[in-house]
């Protein structure tokens, strides 16, 4: 049991006061106090931000985070309306940027927690206030329906991603650090995307000297044997007029269909400085080699220099290139060659390569310079076909792959991890059937657009897809005794619901094929957000009109993509004839 103290009338705990304590009791020793200010007992102490009891759990702390965070949303929500407020996006930010960073500081000391159903049910509680006054909605709108459409990540998954993350930059500056405690929870969860433990590319800022040239929009100097790193060597070498000209290139190919798959490099190293034709002067040594396809061009790119400067090292020992003048090496990626010249590194393979191109630098004056891709230099033409080579290589000859990740790829295995999770956990939700049948699984381009809508479009969207709606099916649910009937008002077949007037309600065929160009849909349903506003858009209003009651909907049904237009109000109203008032 650990037991805090704090001198009353100040917030913050202090130590107990300093002593002979032995020849006092506990209770002796708290009268006594500091000076004369009483100690008294209490339960919990927050020490950097955390909040810490005597039982060393993580809930109360939970807990307090949560109530802030509520506070917050509740107190911003008070501002505004439904109909008029902020954009909706605005209001996503206000939850990614405010509230999430707010609740989630620290997360990972509470990992284990995250699994929990108790956390998770209260995460998913201030995903609801964050997104309920974007849009008018119904009252009992299904949250985790919600998050589908408006793309909120569920916040126990976005503290796990944080979490990982976090471990991950730790143990980039600590690599020896046992994992016990939450850390291990953190990297038992890690695991699951296949990457736990795996070494990175990224280390900590190293900071190195720069013994070479760079030039971007700026040619390299018209002679570049000019010295400017001065050696003392005792080894005698014979220089000759020549000048190394080395082209290099990196690629990446995304398609994942074909076989074009795959990141690769190659370079070529020519004598002499003139830009001809292949054919009239060969390069002296070429290769294109196929790398992790966790790199990115970047890396690529500059693995692509690093194997250039080894290649033309080696043929230098055996003698099939003489030593040069100096050593011109091209790159047509501009990020490359300022990673190069910046003197802090934070990746082992640019590390590698600058150190490789400093020893270079100090025997033969270095230039590196940048050249436009695709355009005009044969050389430069030449070394993309061969990183093109390299790519889609089957082979792998480059480094031993997954030999070191970058982040970047990390964050993006974890990210689609996420969103995996997410869809799996949306799956296995027993509710929100309708939502379902649009949205089988997260689509993140189709929320952000969602988002853009205005307020009326959005809630109206938000009901419609949810089922949740002002709809005959729906309001006798809510209240039975003022809505008897359920049917159709349109074709009087079918209950009332969002699904059968989007979908596949008769009197509506003409208007589905005119605006969604189908007659009806059929699960899963193929649909974009624009075809489904133009369908709504003369309808939603007359439809979700409670009043409407007795009242007549007109619809006017169009036909064919021309202007034709068929008025169909006469038929609709003999239907409507039906409806008791
Ligand atoms: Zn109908």
């Amino acid at each position: 049991m650990t037991t805090y103290y704090r001198r009353d009338g100040h917030s913050r705990p202090t130590t107990p006061p300093v002593g002979n304590r032995s020849s006092l009791t506990l209770e002796e020793y708290l009268k006594k106090g500091l000076g004369n200010t009483p100690v008294t007992r209490t339960t919990s102490v927050t020490y950097l931000g955390m909040k810490i009891n005597d039982k060393l759990t993580w809930w109360p702390h939970i807990q307090d985070k949560i109530k802030k965070a509520k506070h917050l949303l509740r107190r911003s929500n008070d501002t505004f309306g439904r109909l008029w407020g902020p954009k909706p996006t605005m209001v996503k930010w206000l939850l990614d940027a405010v509230v999430a960073p707010k609740l989630l500081y620290g997360s990972h000391v509470w990992h284990s927690m995250i699994g929990t159903r108790k956390v998770q049910d209260a995460l998913h509680q201030i995903n609801r206030l964050g997104i309920i006054s974007v849009a008018p909605s119904r009252l009992r709108t299904p949250t985790r329906g919600m998050e589908i459409i408006l793309g909120t990540t569920p916040l126990h998954l976005k503290a796990e991603r944080k979490n990982i993350l976090t471990l991950t930059r730790f143990r980039m500056h600590h690599p020896d650090t046992p994992v016990v405690g939450h850390t291990r929870a953190i990297m038992d969860t890690m695991a699951m995307t296949g990457l736990a433990g795996f070494p990175l590319d990224d280390i900590p800022v190293t900071t190195t000297p720069t013994l070479f040239r760079t030039y971007i929009g700026s040619p390299p100097p018209e002679d570049p044997g000019v010295r400017w790193v001065k050696i003392d060597t005792k080894v005698a070498v014979t220089v000759t007029d020549s000048i190394v000209s080395i082209y290099t290139d990196g690629s990446k190919m995304e398609n994942t269909r074909g076989n074009q798959w795959g990141t690769g490099a190659g370079f070529a190293i020519f004598l002499g400085q003139d830009d001809v034709p292949i054919v009239d002067n060969p390069p002296v040594v070429q290769s294109h080699f196929n790398i992790c396809h966790s790199y990115t061009v970047f890396l690529a790119e500059v693995l692509a220099i690093d194997r250039a400067l080894r290649s033309y090292h080696e043929a230098r020992k055996a003698g099939t290139i003489p030593f040069p003048r100096a050593i011109l090496i091209h790159s047509d990626s501009q990020a490359a060659i300022l990673a190069l010249n910046n003197s802090d590194i934070h990746s082992k393979v640019v590390l590698a390569c600058k150190r490789l191109l400093n020893v270079t630098a100090t025997l033969t004056p270095l230039h590196l310079s940048w050249v436009k891709a695709h355009a005009s230099s044969h050389r430069n033409n030449w070394v993309d076909g061969l990183a093109k080579a390299g790519a889609t290589q089957d082979t792998d000859m480059g480094p031993f792959p997954r030999a070191d990740i970058p982040l970047s790829f990390l964050k993006k295995v974890i990210r689609d991890r996420q969103q995996d999770r997410w869809g799996e956990e949306w799956t296995a939700h027993p509710t929100c059937r309708q939502t379902k049948l649009w949205l089988p699984a997260p689509n993140p381009g189709l929320s952000r657009a969602v988002l853009l809508l205005d307020r009326v479009e959005l809630g109206r969207i938000i009901r419609w897809l949810t089922g949740h709606n002002f709809l005959r099916r729906h309001c006798q649910i809510v209240d039975p005794d003022r809505y008897q009937s359920d049917r159709c008002r349109l074709c009087r077949l079918e209950p009332e619901t969002a699904a059968h007037i989007l979908a596949d309600c008769m009197a509506l065929d003409y208007n589905r094929l005119a605006d969604m160009k189908e007659t009806h849909l059929v699960p899963p349903y193929r649909w974009s957000l624009g075809r489904l506003l133009r369908f709504l858009d003369p309808l939603a209003d007359q439809m979700e009109d409670t009043e409407a009651a007795a009242r007549m909907i007109t619809v006017r049904a169009r036909f064919g993509t021309r202007t034709t237009l068929l008025e169909r109000i006469a038929v609709i109203n003999d239907t409507l004839q039906l409806d008791p008032p």
